[in-house]
């Protein structure tokens, strides 16, 4: 699944190709991903000029003076900007034809995805209630001490809550209570500040770096084969369950925490 480093790496491979173009048509090859394409998909983003792409968490937002393209990647979905005659594949389902003679291309076979639209001036109902991007300055060790008073869930569940921080899926969450040294059992308000400070400053950490690295082994955008921006990843501890710990070589252990598969260091992780 593409995680937020992949969707930032997606974000930064495509921009150079479709900012500044004007959009020429826009073919659906369906009537809906995840949830029902809205009409304002085919009817205003024509002759529209993109601005540029935001992302949000794991959305991007494709960004034009009548509004902005909401797009999801969700379990299996990839954007690529191709030749305007690249043969269409399977699940293929949406082209955005740009004036370059180019084709902003959305394959996603199991339509876990979406494209919705966000009126300018407006934030779309799934942007409301996040918490604050991992990388930038409003997260850091202090807020999540202060968001973490009170809180009874296990640390790790509280990290992975998107109103609480974006983007920290299983596998970074894992990670960086590894580096932190800190067990995701233990409950949220009951972690220090120092802690939490070590543990914001491991996420940043982590996702920076897959960011780095997914700009350095990604495919070319322009290139029709293979899927662009999903990386394999250097794990310390993510599904490696009784396997030897990284640092002390002890079996690591394994255990559902919140209906989520977790790996850890019950010797380095308190
Ligand atoms: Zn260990």
């Amino acid at each position: 699944m593409p995680e937020l480093p992949e969707v930032e790496t997606t974000r930064r491979g495509l921009l150079p190709h479709v900012t500044g173009r004007r959009i020429e048509h826009v073919l659906l090859r369906r009537p809906d991903l995840r949830w029902p394409i809205p009409r304002e998909v085919e009817e205003l983003l024509p002759e529209q000029r993109i601005d540029g792409i935001r992302r949000r968490a794991k959305y991007l937002l494709l960004d034009t003076a009548a509004g902005s393209a909401l797009l999801h990647l969700g379990m299996s979905g990839s954007l690529r900007v191709l030749a305007g005659d690249t043969p269409v594949r399977a699940h293929d389902h949406v082209d955005i034809a740009l004036d370059s003679g180019r084709v902003l291309r959305f394959n996603d076979p199991r339509r876990f995805g979406c494209l919705l639209w966000q009126a300018p001036g407006e934030t779309h109902e799934l942007l409301t209630g996040l918490g604050p991007e991992p990388l930038s300055d409003a997260f850091d060790g202090e807020y999540l001490f202060a968001r973490s008073r009170g809180r009874s869930a296990p640390v790790k569940a509280f990290l992975m809550d998107q109103s609480v921080v974006v983007g920290v899926g299983n596998i970074y969450a894992a990670e960086a209570l590894f580096i932190a040294g800190i067990s995701p059992l233990r409950e949220a308000s009951k972690v220090s500040r120092a802690r939490y400070v070590a543990l914001a400053d491991a996420v940043k950490l982590i996702l920076a770096h897959a960011i780095d690295r997914g700009g350095t082994t990604l495919r070319d955008f322009i290139s029709p084969d293979g899927a662009p921006g999903y990386f394999e990843q250097e794990l310390l501890v993510y599904g490696r369950g009784g396997e030897p710990c990284p640092r002390c070589g002890r079996a690591l252990k394994q255990a559902s925490i919140g209906q989520r598969a977790s790996v850890w260091c019950g010797h380095c992780q308190r």
